[in-house]
């Protein structure tokens, strides 16, 4: 093994006493937090390396490639298939607009896929140059942490060379786990399912997630029998009751198949397809089973027991509230921590560790009234509380607006399809504590209620703001009845 000692324009600090090392900061993983982490860093005057592996854009086999999951196999190419799949309705909807569509229009999931890859290409490779721009050293190979300061990276030819660096940052993401169900290696995760060869026409999907509902959204816009398979009784555990009921209608309502309160209990290859057996003595014929079940922080091939990096029961790198573990020069952020899995709360926490570390300024990040949204069609966002968690933790009793309308679209497409808007307010301080949207352009208009979240906004301030008409934003700041009021709890002496 080599062992890379010095490098062009390395730091002088051998006369201050401190050890030499490589790089003041050594990060390994370039996804979202990772790249955030190395380029501010690199901002700040640090010498940084970032190590990666290179991706195949069309096998899902490879892990890695600069940008990580969100633009490689996560967030981006899953909304160009909303994208994609928004369109089938859309055509639908046009007709009583005037639009003749008399003619088959045909799918062509090939060439969308071809289109999908070449964007996710074109996006590596400007990650890849936002890091040279920033003057960060970027390495294509597996890191493994070697000591407090040493990460061995592992290159394709499998070489592998060691830098030592001032600073360790573990950005290493998660991915895909699978429940061992009996027949579950004929299954797919989400990895696969952006890459698929043909659009499959019967398809099933385990979960109740995220990526689950996104994922049904997706092939049943784009035509594709779906059959949506959870164990509770409604998708989205964790948000708001009332808001994943909706969810369910709408997921109902454009043709999902939905199966509550089901397990699956076997997957067999049959000369028809996948024969998909449930708990409730159902048989499902697939062509492609997505196990949508979840995230495992990626720790495994990281080496950190042997440095005595503390991990939690679900293998996540433990971290305090700077993101720092507890080997004070290993530092970790995003997904591999599983705080809040969601990409800009991994670019926050890249931002607010080079501020930290580099800036001369410790913050730490504020996990508060973050808006996050689930691309099923339509669409449901989020910002605050929900009511369940209101309840739990407003100071007075919680009202509860709620706005169901048919949007104006519908009135002429036809579209049975109502929006539901709705705020909870902490009446003793007239705070407004949560929002969400299940409708059309749902995450387009919670990024501005967030912001109104962030600046403790009250109801009376929601009500003074003029609206913009005719919209569907416009409910926000319109809604004056209670719908219901609820109690304060009384808490047990
Ligand atoms: P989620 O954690 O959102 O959901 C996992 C689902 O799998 C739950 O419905 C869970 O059911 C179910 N599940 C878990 N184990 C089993 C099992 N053994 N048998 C049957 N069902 C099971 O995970 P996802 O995989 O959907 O997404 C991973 C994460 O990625 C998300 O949490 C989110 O942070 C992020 N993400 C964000 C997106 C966005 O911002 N739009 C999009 C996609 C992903 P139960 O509820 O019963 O436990």
């Amino acid at each position: 093994m080599a062992r890379k000692m010095l490098i062009d324009g390395d730091l002088d600090n051998s006369n201050q006493g401190e050890p030499h090392y490589d790089f003041d900061l050594f990060v390994i993983g370039a996804g979202s937090g990772g790249v955030r982490a190395a380029r501010v860093s690199a901002q700040y005057g640090a010498k940084v390396g970032i190590c990666e592996l290179p991706f195949h854009p069309i096998s899902s086999e490879v892990v890695g490639g600069v940008g990580g999951t969100c633009v490689i196999r996560g967030c981006v190419p899953k909304k160009i298939l909303v994208y994609g799949a928004s369109f089938g309705p859309e055509l639908e909807d046009a007709r009583n607009y005037g639009w003749e569509l008399n003619d088959k229009i045909d799918f062509n999931w090939k060439k969308l896929l071809h289109k999908k890859t070449e964007e996710i290409i074109r996006l590596n490779g400007i990650y890849k140059r936002l890091l040279s721009n920033a003057g960060v050293k970027l390495y294509e190979g597996e890191g493994k942490i070697v000591g407090p300061n040493e990460v061995e990276v592992t290159q394709l030819d499998g070489t592998k060379i060691c830098y030592s660096a001032k600073h360790i940052l573990i950005a290493t993401g998660s991915r895909a786990q699978r429940p061992p169900i009996p027949g579950q290696e004929l299954s797919i995760t989400s990895d696969e399912a952006l890459s698929l060869d043909e659009l499959p026409k019967r398809a099933v999907v385990l979960g109740g997630g995220y990526i689950a509902v996104e994922f049904a959204s997706i092939w049943r816009g784009m035509g594709s029998k779906v059959d949506l398979c959870f164990r509770k009784e409604l998708p989205l555990r964790g948000f708001d009751d009332e808001m994943r009921a909706v969810v369910a209608r709408n997921l109902e309502g454009r043709g999902i198949n939905l199966h509550p309160r089901t397990n699956l209990t076997e997957l067999v290859k049959t000369e028809k397809g996948i024969k998909v057996l449930t708990d409730h003595g159902e048989e499902i014929i697939a062509d492609v089973v997505l196990f949508a079940t979840g995230r495992m922080p990626n720790t495994k091939r990281l080496n950190l027991e042997a440095v005595g990096v503390e991990l939690d029961k679900t293998g996540a790198v433990k971290v305090d509230e700077y993101s720092r573990t507890n080997v004070p020069s290993i530092w970790a952020i995003g997904d591999v921590t599983n705080r809040m899995n969601l990409t800009p709360v991994a670019l926050m926490e890249g931002t607010y560790f080079a501020k930290t570390v580099f800036g001369g300024e410790p913050c730490k990040p504020d996990y508060n009234n973050i808006p996050c949204a689930v691309f099923c069609i339509p669409p449901l966002s989020v910002v605050g509380l929900s009511e369940e968690q209101a309840i739990e933790k407003a100071k007075g009793d919680v009202l509860v607006f709620t706005s169901t309308f048919n949007p104006m679209k519908n009135t002429v497409s036809g579209r049975q399809e109502k929006t539901i808007m709705k705020l909870v307010v902490d009446a003793e301080t007239d705070k407004v504590l949560g929002a969400s949207m299940c409708g059309p352009d749902a995450p387009e208009i919670m990024q501005g209620i967030a912001v109104a979240l962030k600046c403790e906004a009250t109801k009376a301030q929601f009500d003074s703001t003029v609206g913009i008409h005719p919209s569907a934003a416009e409910e926000f700041v319109t809604m004056r009845s209670v719908t219901r009021c609820v109690p304060k709890p009384k808490k047990n002496l």
